[in-house]
């Protein structure tokens, strides 16, 4: 029925899917009427995750309005399918939908155009990325420029979500959408950020008064620990803290620690610095995004041989050298802690068997 690409395929066959599923599935989804994920080709996808329904309706320019989306003869196809309970392309195991029903309060888009970003995290890539000029970089700027206009003529409620690849506040490409659109009431926003341009881009932004939700990576409680892990500057993003702090955005803020073998002996100062911070914490396992190879393989390249295989990092394998170490960390802290402020994965736990 629709004619997938090899990379759609591939991630169609990666998980497994409602059409070979032999139970039934009473719940209901409302994600194909109210979620839209756009991802780097500006595909538009009709759920949270990409991943879970890998189904492109059509392209960003394909569309006018948000209307057109969702009423789209692909939209249609994907709405009737789920209605009916079929969930033919849906990664059934793992989006939810067995346990319950699937709502949304309001819309929500998420914009995953561009993977600029002013960091290269070992874990998430090899080289910098910053896309400045050049045809992709005109493509993209055209999609958000079309975006907004979608928010623009867009009445309803809606969640924006800045941006699942690269950082939006270092994007040029997003960077319209941050320095001049005027949001309305009911738009608001999420930011998943390294955080450290927050406050060079966002103190003077029309929609500063409309994030209500800021997801930092930070992956360290040290300056130490924050270099080999991220390589940017501490010091900047303590200042970005403070920012927040001084424009009394702590309620608002989710500090992220994923746990690799460079960083799990900082699990406590990290705690620390959500307490000093008045912020939330999540600290969870490290997922392979494939930027590191498996294990060291026998003729490294010169990236490898400075940044290491995924294995040597995972340091919740439990046969990897430091795992002992890291659980009694892990499983000391959790004793210890009376703040419903910090959270750690149930992924986590599991893998430490705590
Ligand atoms: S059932 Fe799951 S995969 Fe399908 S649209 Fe809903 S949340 Fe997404
Ligand atoms: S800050 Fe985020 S997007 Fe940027 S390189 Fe690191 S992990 Fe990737």
């Amino acid at each position: 029925m629709f004619n997938l690409n090899n990379s759609y395929q591939y991630k169609l066959n990666s998980m497994p899917r409602g059409k070979d599923y032999v139970g039934q599935i009473t719940n209901n989804c409302e994600a194909p009427l109210r979620s839209l994920t756009i991802d780097l080709e500006s595909n538009c996808f009709l759920c949270s995750c990409d991943g879970w329904l890998p189904i492109p309706i059509g392209k960003v320019q394909d569309f006018n309005s948000f209307n057109d989306v969702f009423s789209s003869p692909n939209a249609r196809i994907i709405q009737k399918d789920i209605q009916d309970k079929k969930f033919t392309w849906c990664a059934v195991d793992h989006c939810g939908i067995k346990s319950q029903d699937i709502r949304y309060m309001r819309y929500e888009i998420a914009i995953n155009i561009d993977e600029s970003c002013n960091l290269k995290c070992p874990s998430c890539r090899r080289e910098s990325i910053m896309h400045t000029q050049g045809s992709e970089f005109e493509r993209k700027l055209k999609d958000i420029n079309t975006i907004i206009s979608w928010l623009q003529n867009f009445n309803e409620s809606i969640h924006i979500v800045l941006t699942g690849n690269g950082d939006p506040l270092a994007s040029h490409i997003i960077r319209p959408l941050i320095k001049n659109y005027q949001p309305k009431d009911n738009q608001v926003f999420t930011f998943v950020t390294n955080g450290l341009l927050i406050k060079k881009h966002l103190a003077e932004s029309p929609i500063f008064s409309q994030i209500k939700n800021y997801r930092i990576s930070v992956d360290a409680g040290s300056e130490q620990s924050y270099l080999l892990t991220r390589g940017g500057s501490w010091k900047v993003l303590l200042e970005n803290f403070e920012f927040l702090n001084q424009h009394n955005k702590q309620e608002l803020v989710t500090l992220n620690f994923c746990v690799q073998k460079n960083n799990y002996q900082d699990i406590p100062k990290f705690i620390e610095l959500c307490r000093k911070y008045k912020f939330y914490g999540h600290i969870h396992h490290l997922d392979d995004w494939g930027t590191w190879p498996d294990a060291m393989p026998t003729n490294p390249d010169v990236w490898t041989i400075k940044n290491g295989s995924f294995n040597e990092h995972n340091v919740l394998y439990n046969l990897h050298p430091q795992y002992k170490d890291c659980r009694q960390i892990v499983n000391t802290e959790i004793k210890k802690l009376n703040d419903n402020r910090i959270l750690f994965g149930n992924r986590l736990k599991e893998l430490l068997s705590l």
